[in-house]
């Protein structure tokens, strides 16, 4: 054990002096550690003070197994198990990243069925998008949650996605509802699902706007994803259609975001 420590000591040294990246990688967040932490405190994952510390997603069960197997439960996590490098931890995460201003219901939460399959997103991501849902909005935590089992249930039976495309979508009682999360590569918008986030906002927004606390939830969701590590801090901001051809995130909404501070005039094409 203290050779092994020993070791990882010296990784960490050598590899991610001056940067959070490692503790990134596990999913984890830097911060101080006199912030509690479910899911435990990890040392010399983060730039800066001794004090700053990796806080690991919290985690309720998890097993070691080859990497090459589909982690069904939630993301792989190294440093946790014994034995060759590809013997990964497969660890259930319920880390929804600690936001301010802002509540995430997790998909324990809402009662989200289980991922067929899971790719790791390399994180932090530069590009983030903003979609609509094309469907019904939502002003109570009842309904927003039917409505997220609907869609998740139409993106895993009729699309035969691997789960609710979308990050996270956004209902009108101004919350945020957990879709793949931070860590897991969305199926959102083609081409660029790989290196950028989303938020789908329930409802249409051709031709009105979503109310006040939707928006604010958008904003206070982006920060949080900023303030985590999640997305660059020289994020660029897109709608939808400015990667394909499509109407999302509705003409309203979409021009309200092109007059947001990180949207982009930069081509994607
Ligand atoms: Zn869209």
């Amino acid at each position: 054990m203290v050779s092994l420590n020993i070791l990882l000591f010296c990784f960490v040294v050598k590899s991610t002096l001056g940067s959070d990246l490692l503790c990134i990688n596990r999913g984890g967040t830097c911060q101080d550690d006199s912030i509690s932490c479910p899911g435990g405190y990890v040392s010399n994952h983060c730039s800066g003070a001794a004090n700053r510390r990796c806080c690991l997603p919290s985690t309720s069960s998890g097993h070691c197994q080859d990497d090459s197997m589909t982690c069904h439960v939630g993301i792989y996590v190294s440093g946790l198990c014994s034995g060759a490098s590809n013997r990964r931890c497969c660890t259930q995460v319920k880390d929804t990243g600690s936001c301010n201003n802002v509540k995430i219901i997790s998909r324990d939460s809402w009662g989200a069925r289980d991922p067929k399959t899971i790719s790791q997103e390399h994180l932090p991501v530069d590009l983030f998008f903003i979609h609509h849902t094309e469907g019904p909005s939502c002003t109570d935590t009842a309904t927003c949650i039917s409505i997220m089992k609907g869609i998740q249930n139409f993106h895993m039976d009729d699309r035969d996605w691997s789960d609710i495309g979308y990050s996270f979508l956004v209902g009108e009682d101004g919350n945020v509802y957990e879709g793949r999360g931070w860590h897991r590569v969305g199926a959102h918008t083609q081409g660029y699902n790989s290196r950028s986030l989303a938020v789908s906002v329930m409802g249409n927004y051709m031709n009105h706007l979503p109310n006040e606390k939707a928006l604010a939830a958008v904003k206070a969701l982006i920060q949080c994803g900023v303030d985590n590590g999640y997305i660059s801090h020289h994020y660029r901001l897109y709608g939808h259609r400015d990667a394909g051809s499509t109407n999302c995130p509705g003409t309203t909404l979409y021009n309200l975001i092109r007059t947001w501070p990180h949207y982009s005039t930069i081509s994607l094409h």
